[in-house]
């Protein structure tokens, strides 16, 4: 086949227009980029030839070969690894495969904008959570690092197990080039870069050694310096052991960081790890982490765990289901088993029983850790728990032999103060009458605080949990209680304040025949307004709940909760709308006013616009879009128009 022109994908070419031109200080990651990729591809093809040992015939020992060529102005990265295909090429090296890339590369726009200001003299600081150049590699496009490096890349190679070798070339100016090739290794990659003239530093061995030693030290294989002259002989720069396998002794903290930054592409810090090595009856190894801030995809559906499995230190897949539970899927790292079988194939993984066996042990080990942060160290704990909190609370439903481990780690906002509290700290603070634990669903925090429906539990001094993640409309319902006490909506069924007012026996003296009066006229409005909204709520009642607001829409005991009945509208889970109860504030002065009304000649007419625009009110306070905006103006105009005149 000869040379053929090919366009990168729209993406790609403006990621490349950017990682080319901007002005980068740590351009020296490129290296630690395409020594990252060498290693995978050694990894995939040990893997592949466990089953065709053909493959690997005559070169079984595995290795990143660094060499330069000062006169040319080359750096070449080259492995005995997989290879690629033509096709491979194209799909690996023109697309993107990954989704969550497009902002990133966005992120990238804006400082490289940024930067432009600032030379400028208009410096603006760096937004803290955009993205940066050296987190490439967690987006799934570190290749195209090179190109900060060099202004013309090749890509030699051979998949193993083919003939004929391949040449994929680019300038990064928007087209990259294939053809046939006879100068591509015996099997693997050889990628060689043409340095940009601001980059001959990285044909110093010094530099080479420094960049390797720093960022890639824990690669399992050799990484070789060759030789530029004929005199100087092949130098391994890095320890090529696995991690994992040394002496927690011998391993610094920045090789552990540098490890956590290639096996799961974290660029951030570690906020927890885990290094444990388990012997007896199950042996296995394991190095594990959980970053201080979410990766970009933890909510995406498609997202998985980061937990690589091998088995006796060969790569055997990234994506084993039954390895790490879901709940846990911000883990990531290596678990290394010495009973699986080697000749094991991916599809069978996820129902061995070695592997779930494996399995309860690290969820055992994560989560007594975890209990062990809660206890000793809460304040880091609820940084943890800010950014995992969410997916961890899954496992309170999904993994119900680990709810009880699980439930005490939770943390929740409520209305007793700014800070987070667990449960069992509601609990302590309880009311010594109180026998429920109250909750209030919403999707924002603020929001929540000022909803109507928390006046009266606030009035009283009564705490009530104010819980904003999705899940916690999930999760709850399947608990159902905790050390006994149920939970309870406050924006479902009738208010039991009356009640608890009667327990706390703060209640005011006896009615009085002037209070029992007032009751009749308000039930008089309530029947009233019942009568006149009909199908448009499920009842109309007089509440204990309000304080401050004149009225608020809550739902039936038995119905969906209604916070949860919008979540589940947004995502076209339901079509039906589900009928509301209108509650009334008896102590306010507009439905006090309202009540004194009702019997009164020609209040009737009134009365009944007033009554829509109570249950318009109502909606609006729930965030609730109106079914008739210009009815509503228009009855509120001719009130107002009434009042004034
Ligand atoms: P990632 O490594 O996260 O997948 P990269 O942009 O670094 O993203 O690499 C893209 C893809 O190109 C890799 O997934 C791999 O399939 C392929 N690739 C890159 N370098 C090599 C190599 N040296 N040998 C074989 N395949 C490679
Ligand atoms: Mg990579």
């Amino acid at each position: 086949m000869s040379e053929q022109t090919l366009s990168f994908e729209a993406e790609v070419a403006r990621l490349l227009d950017i990682v080319a031109n901007a002005l980068y200080s740590n351009k020296e990651i490129f290296l630690r980029e395409l020594i990252s990729n060498a290693s995978d591809a050694c990894d995939r093809l040990r893997y592949e030839a466990l089953t065709q040992p053909a493959l690997t015939e005559g070169d079984g020992d595995f290795h990143v070969t660094l060499e330069r060529d000062s006169r040319a102005k080359t750096l070449s990265v080259s492995d005995n690894g997989i290879g690629m295909t033509r096709d491979e090429l194209i799909a690996n090296l023109g697309t993107i495969a990954r989704s969550g890339t497009a902002a990133f590369v966005e992120g990238l726009a804006q400082d490289a904008e940024g930067a432009g200001e600032a030379k400028k003299g208009k410096a603006k600081a760096k937004a803290k959570d955009r993205p940066d150049v050296t987190q490439i590699g967690q987006f799934g496009v570190g290749f195209y690092s090179a190109f900060m490096v060099a202004e013309r890349v090749e890509v030699f190679s051979r998949r193993a197990g083919e003939a004929q070798g391949w040449l994929w070339a680019s300038d990064g100016q928007g087209s990259y080039s294939v053809a046939e090739s006879d100068e591509a290794p015996p099997r693997g990659t050889r990628i060689v870069l043409h340095l940009k003239k601001d980059a001959k530093d990285f044909l110093e061995p010094a530099r080479l050694r420094d960049i390797v030693r720093t960022y890639s030290d824990h690669i399992a294989i050799p990484i070789r310096l060759a030789p530029d002259k004929e005199d100087e002989a092949v130098e391994t720069l890095n320890q090529a052991s696995a991690l994992w396998t040394r002496s927690k002794s011998e391993i610094t903290d920045e090789q552990y960081r540098e490890f956590y930054h290639h096996v799961g592409h974290g660029f951030d810090e570690p906020w927890l790890r885990l290094h444990f090595k388990a012997e007896g009856v199950l042996e296995y190894t394991g190095l594990l982490y959980i970053p201080s801030t979410k990766p970009f995809d933890l909510f995406h559906p498609d997202r998985k765990h980061r937990v690589k499995l091998y088995v006796k230190r060969v790569f055997i897949t990234d994506d084993c289901k039954g390895l790490i539970p879901p709940y846990l899927r911000f883990l990531t790292g290596v678990v290394d088993s010495e009973d699986l079988p080697l000749n094991i194939s991916r599809e069978v993984l996820q129902d061995n029983p070695l592997v779930r066996k494996i399995k309860n042990a690290v969820v055992k080990r994560v989560l007594t850790e975890l209990t062990k942060k809660a206890d000793k160290a809460p304040e880091d704990f609820e940084s943890f728990w800010t950014q995992f909190g969410p997916v961890l609370k899954e496992g309170l439903y999904e993994d119900p032999d680990q709810k009880d481990k699980i439930l005490p780690l939770c943390r929740f906002h409520s209305t007793a103060g700014e800070g987070l509290t667990s449960l069992a700290d509601y609990v302590g603070r309880m009311k010594d009458w109180q026998d429920v634990i109250y909750t209030i669903t919403g999707d924002d925090l603020a929001a929540l605080k000022r909803s109507p429906q928390l006046e009266g539990y606030r009035a009283r001094g009564i705490e009530v949990l104010l819980l904003t993640d999705p899940v916690d409309e999930f999760w709850m319902p399947a608990i159902g209680s905790f050390q006994e006490k149920p939970f309870q909506s406050v924006t479902r069924g009738a208010a039991d304040l009356d009640k608890l007012d009667e327990k706390s026996e703060s209640k005011d003296e006896d009615k009085d025949e002037a209070a029992e009066e007032t009751d009749a006229k308000v039930n008089a409005l309530v029947s009233f307004v019942r009568l006149t909204l009909k199908d448009a709520v499920k009842d109309v009642r007089s509440t204990s709940r309000l304080t401050e607001s004149a009225v608020c829409l809550v739902a039936d005991v038995g119905d969906l909760d209604i916070h949860l009945e919008r979540m589940l509208k947004q995502h076209n889970q339901l079509d039906e709308q589900v009928k509301r109860i209108l509650e009334v504030n008896p102590k306010h002065p507009l439905i006090r006013r309202l009540s004194e009304r009702i019997g009164e000649e020609g209040a009737g007419g009134e009365l009944e616009e007033v009554a829509w625009v109570l249950l318009d009110q109502a909606r609006i306070l729930e965030g609730e879009p109106l079914p008739d905006p210009a009815a509503y103006a228009k009855r509120v105009s001719a009130l107002l128009e009434k009042g004034l005149g």
